[in-house]
This record gives structure tokens, C-alpha cells and sequence, in this order.
């Protein structure tokens, strides 16, 4: 095994964990060779994100093993995002790498990724140009979403990648500024600047396991970024306030009318009905809408930890409580 102790490493690597005890040999045994290729100085940093699996004791004998891996265990379930913002507040490394564990993101990729970083770019990320094994509703749904939130959002947020890419020092330290708890890194990555580029890749199938992202859990991110980079859908809702209400005052003249001058009024039930089910559904939607952004406030303003660590390598870890 090599030993970069010392000083801080050239590369950090953070990778979260959440149940992935059958991929882990793998990726483990992949990322050690390519490193060793590339002779820089590393660190791994395995982030278990409350595993119910065997991937935590994983963990454990690599770190015990290697003194370039670490790991931060989370003591439960706090999400992917939420996973690699821990890793990325104990990582030191000149840059870092954030990759899923599932190896979906080869980590062949990553010299390439750190070459072209050298070339003078402070972000690099994975383009992903072709998706294998993921089910035509999730790729529909991923195309649809990064096109519309490239509609809605001020930011420059690139189509089509994930969370895999190589990021300079200079960026985790802003990322780890970014206060807010409902996080989108591939958003805030954007919002940073600096040189950003990417490169293309297949983005291959899930080695073993099944996807920790359920579709509700897509959803909540969904949202999350919606709501972190855009407020569109509050403008949308006072919009379309404005559109039913000038309609309805047209329809409001155009009752008076026919009661006072053309005396010309029948029942009216149909259009009654219509309009009070109509109006009401709009004023909920857009209730809805004010509401997904009180929550949002209402989190941040808990001020609670953005996750508890159980257990960690890292002296850092428990600072990183703290936050
Ligand atoms: N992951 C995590 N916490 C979660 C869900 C996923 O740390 O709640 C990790 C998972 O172990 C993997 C990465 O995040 O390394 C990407 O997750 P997954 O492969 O399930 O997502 P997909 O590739 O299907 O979008
Ligand atoms: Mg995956």
C-alpha cells in the first residue's frame, strides 16, 4: 500500500455510501489502480449513509488497511446530497473528486478528468452522453427536468450531468460557505464560476444492488432545484393570479350587464360551478407553490445540523458536526 500521510494530498476522492457492500470490492480495486497509475497523493473518503448493509465494515478494514482511506459514517439516512457535502467538508485534497459508488462513474475517467483540469479549469465535470440500464422513464424525466430548469434558472446549470466531477480547492471551500440545507450541488457548483468545462462519458449501468433514489426521492430533488435556483414558480402563481382574475372581471362586467341593462339572466348554475371549482383550484396551486418555498425557509431557519456523524477516521468529522 502506499503512504501519503503527510501533507495534504493532491487528490481528494469522496464517494457516498448507501448500501453498496456488493459494489464497494470493485470500485475499490478500480480506484486503486487508476491512482496508482496517475502517482498522485490521495485520499479516499468513503461517506456510509446509514447502510443497512455490510458496507460500513467495508469501510472499516479498507481504512484499517490504507491509511489513504477515510470514511464518515452518518448516523442515518440523510440523503445523497446531504452525504457528499460531509465527505466534501473533510476533504482537503488540492482537488476532489465526487463520484457514486455504484460505479456508474468509471473511475477510468478520472485522469482525464484531473489532465483536463490542468489545462486550467477550476471545475470539470461528466458529461453523461449515453445512459446504459436506466429505465426510459427515469432518462425522459432527467431530460425533461435539466431542460426546464435551464429555462427557469439564472444560472448556467449544465444539461445532462450528475454529481461526478472534479472540483479545485477553491470551489469546496465556497461550496462549504453555501448555508443552505436543501442542497443541489450540480446548482451551486454552477453558481460558483470560475472555469468550468466537462467531458463527455457513457455512463454505465449500476454494477450490483438496486438504486437508492426512489422516484420520490427524485422528486423531493426535483424540487430542490427548482426552488433553489429559480423562484419562476412564485412568479407563475402571481401570473396566473393576474390572468383568472382580469378574466373573471370581464365575466364579473358581463353578469352585470345582463342583470341590470339586458335583463337577460337565466340560472346560471353551469357557469357558477365552473368558475368557483376553477378559481379554487388555481388559488391552491398557488398556495402550493408559496407554501414549497415557506418550507424551505421554515428548514433553513431551524438552523438545525445538516446531518450528525456516528463514527469517523477524520479528526475534521467531528467539526463538521458542528455546521
Ligand atoms: N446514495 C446515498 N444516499 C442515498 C441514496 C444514494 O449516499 O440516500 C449514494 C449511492 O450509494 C451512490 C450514489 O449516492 O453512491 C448515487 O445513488 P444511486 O446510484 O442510487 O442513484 P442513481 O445512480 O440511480 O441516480
Ligand atoms: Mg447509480
Amino acid at each position: 500500500m502506499t503512504e501519503n500521510v503527510t501533507t495534504d494530498p493532491d487528490l481528494s476522492i469522496v464517494v457516498p455510501v448507501y448500501n453498496e457492500g456488493n459494489n464497494l470490492p470493485k470500485l475499490y480495486d478500480r480506484l486503486l489502480s487508476v491512482l496508482q497509475q496517475m502517482q498522485v497523493n490521495y485520499e479516499l473518503i468513503f461517506v456510509n449513509d446509514g447502510s443497512l448493509d455490510d458496507s460500513l465494515r467495508f469501510i472499516k478494514e479498507l481504512a484499517a488497511s490504507n491509511t489513504s482511506v477515510n470514511y464518515i459514517s452518518l448516523s442515518r439516512n440523510f440523503g445523497h446530497q446531504v452525504a457528499v457535502s460531509a465527505g466534501l467538508d473533510v476533504a482537503v485534497g488540492k482537488a476532489v473528486v465526487v463520484m457514486d459508488a455504484d460505479l456508474q462513474d468509471p473511475p477510468e475517467l478520472i485522469p482525464q478528468l484531473y489532465a483536463k483540469m490542468q489545462e486550467g479549469f477550476e471545475v470539470v465535470y461528466g458529461r453523461r452522453v449515453y445512459r446504459k440500464g436506466e429505465s426510459y422513464l427515469k432518462k425522459m424525466t432527467a431530460k425533461f427536468f435539466y431542460r426546464l430548469l435551464s429555462k427557469i434558472t439564472h444560472v448556467n446549470i449544465p444539461l445532462d450531468t450528475g454529481d461526478f466531477r472534479i472540483m479545485d480547492a477553491k470551489i469546496v471551500r465556497v461550496l462549504k460557505q453555501m448555508p443552505e440545507r436543501n442542497k443541489f450541488l450540480r446548482g451551486q457548483v454552477a453558481w460558483v464560476g470560475f472555469r468550468q468545462t466537462w467531458i463527455n462519458y457513457t455512463r454505465d449501468e449500476r454494477h450490483g444492488g438496486a438504486t437508492g433514489y426512489t422516484y420520490r426521492k427524485m422528486l423531493r430533488f426535483a424540487f430542490d432545484g427548482i426552488t433553489s435556483f429559480s423562484d419562476f414558480p412564485l412568479k407563475m402563481a402571481s401570473m396566473l393570479g393576474f390572468i383568472v382574475s382580469g378574466g373573471a372581471f370581464i365575466v364579473m362586467i358581463y353578469a352585470l350587464l345582463a342583470r341590470l341593462i339586458f335583463k337577460d339572466y337565466v340560472e346560471g348554475w353551469a357557469s357558477i360551478i365552473l368558475s368557483v371549482l376553477f378559481l379554487g383550484g388555481v388559488q391552491l396551486i398557488c398556495l402550493g407553490i408559496a407554501g414549497e418555498y415557506l418550507a424551505r425557509v421554515f428548514n433553513n431557519v431551524q438552523g438545525r445540523p445538516l446531518y450528525v456523524v456516528d463514527e469517523s477516521s477524520k479528526e475534521s468529522g467531528t467539526e463538521a458536526t458542528e455546521k
